[in-house]
């Protein structure tokens, strides 16, 4: 994929820009830009973000072209899981040395590629440029194409260094490339007038397992997952679903556009956290097919699974009830979690508005109510500063923020992609339950709220 200026400046608008107020004929706002900052690539660049989102296609190689520590950082730091291949796992790199930086890794790469595909087998590689290989020069386009001629198997160039901007603009330089060069290759055996394609989940500890069992009692098939737990061939069906459903939107919902600008597919933005989320989804992807009888069949399983889930959730919401909870993360899970947390009884004080569009935007401030805190930054000082002014029982965060909790002697949930629960779906509120009832109701907290021996008076 070769990225000129002009694309990466498409790709830095933010059409959901909250300060962008020029209007065009019809009324829609025109574009704004969001050129990357200073520190803007610091623990999460480009390259991260395009490997998060792509690593999730499982029977895929992903090599990466440039130093063997680039590798390390996003590698293994989201627990996209797998039920087939577990090829994504293997974290491959050219280890580019000093020498290549001087006489060029081009060699190097073209031999990697083909290697992988003698040893491994791949669906596809996915090659990704970082900052060293970009700013040598190596021309990676041209050793993709010669290799994926040489071996008959696609080999993809993401050209996403990190010194072009931040971690999102690598999620959507991924989603390009996807669109560019994968979806739309290949016809699926056979379609039926309820397939869906899921764009912005990567499976996270499992989670999407959590919701496929339920679209399949319906009757709705899911084509494609873009990209958690996704074999290579499925996103090239993409272009024949009836309904995209987007789930992470501001990294996914450029690319749900463009495919409905392209193929004529409608989308929906939802969530799977919580109960009501839950709920909504399946109805309005109901509601979007258009069947009949599929909603009426999706009103008889949300009736089944919420009657049973009331019953296994009743020890827990009794525990958790009336319980203040700040919560830091980003985009959908910013509003999603907390609709989660009332339906467990428990209350959200303060959340987070990074990474999220301007709808979400709005849906925070409509849930959180007039006293709800949004937090712009969350500084560990800033993070104890809020636990401490509201007196809440716990931090639901990533796991960053653990020590922030840690030290402010409060319990804490992560909730970000580090972690190993699965929340998404009517199982995953039943999981987050018990997690957040462990963590309140530890007895670790009892003891290490009491004064230190030395500060006992005597
Ligand atoms: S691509 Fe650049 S910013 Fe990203 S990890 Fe490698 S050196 Fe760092």
């Amino acid at each position: 994929m070769n990225n000129t200026k002009v694309k990466i400046n498409k790709l830095l608008n933010e059409t959901n820009c909250e300060h962008n107020q020029i209007k065009l004929q019809d009324n829609k706002k025109v574009s704004c830009k969001k050129p990357p900052q200073p520190g803007a690539a610091q623990g999460n660049c480009p390259f991260e973000g395009a490997m998060v989102a792509l690593v999730p296609i499982t029977d895929a190689a992903h090599l990466v072209h440039g130093p063997v520590a680039c590798t390390r950082n996003p590698w293994g730091s989201r627990g996209s899981l797998s039920s087939g291949s577990k090829l994504h796992q293997i974290g491959f790199t050219t280890d580019l040395s000093e020498n290549d930086v001087i006489f060029g890794g081009e060699q190097k790469l073209y031999q990697a590629i083909l290697d992988i595909a003698q040893r491994y087998n791949p669906a596809a590689v996915f090659v990704y440029s970082t900052c060293v290989t970009a700013l040598i020069g190596d021309d990676m386009d041209t050793i993709c194409q010669a290799a994926a001629k040489k071996i008959g198997i696609p080999v993809i160039y993401i050209n996403a260094p990190g010194f072009l901007g931040s971690k999102n603009l690598g999620n959507r330089i991924a989603g390009e490339a996807l669109l560019e060069h994968v979806v739309g290759t290949a016809e699926p055996e056979m379609i039926t007038p309820f397939d869906i394609n899921i764009i912005g989940e990567y499976n996270v500890a499992g989670e999407i397992w959590n919701v496929l069992p339920l679209l399949k009692r319906l009757g709705i098939r899911v084509l494609s997952k873009i990209t958690g737990d996704a074999r290579y061939q499925e996103i090239c069906y993409a272009h024949r679903a009836k309904l995209n459903v987007v789930i992470c939107s501001n990294v996914s919902l450029g690319m749900a556009q463009k495919i409905k600008e392209r193929y004529g597919i409608p989308y929906i933005e939802e969530s799977f956290y919580g109960v009501e989320n839950m709920n909504r989804c399946l109805r309005n992807i109901a509601a979007t097919l258009g069947d009949f009888y599929l909603q009426e069949r999706t009103e008889w399983l949300i009736a089944e699974e919420t009657a049973a889930l009331d019953i296994a959730l009743a020890p827990y919401r009794s525990r958790l009830k009336g319980k203040r909870v700040v919560l830091y993360s980003g985009g959908v899970k910013s509003w999603s979690i907390i609709l989660a947390a009332r339906d467990l009884g428990m209350e959200v004080i303060a959340t987070s508005d990074r990474k999220s569009t301007k709808e979400e935007k709005a849906k925070i401030k409509q849930l959180l109510g007039q006293d709800g805190i949004v937090l712009s930054k969350g500084s560990p000082s800033a993070l104890l500063q809020v636990l401490e002014n509201t007196k809440a029982d716990m931090l639901i965060a990533g796991g960053s923020n653990q020590y922030t909790a840690l030290k402010a002697r409060i319990p804490f949930l992560d909730i970000n992609h580090e972690r190993h629960h699965a929340y998404a779906g009517y199982a995953g509120m039943l999981e987050m339950a018990q997690e957040l009832y462990e963590a309140l109701y530890s007895p670790v907290w009892k003891q290490v709220r009491k004064p230190a021996p030395w500060d006992e008076k005597n």
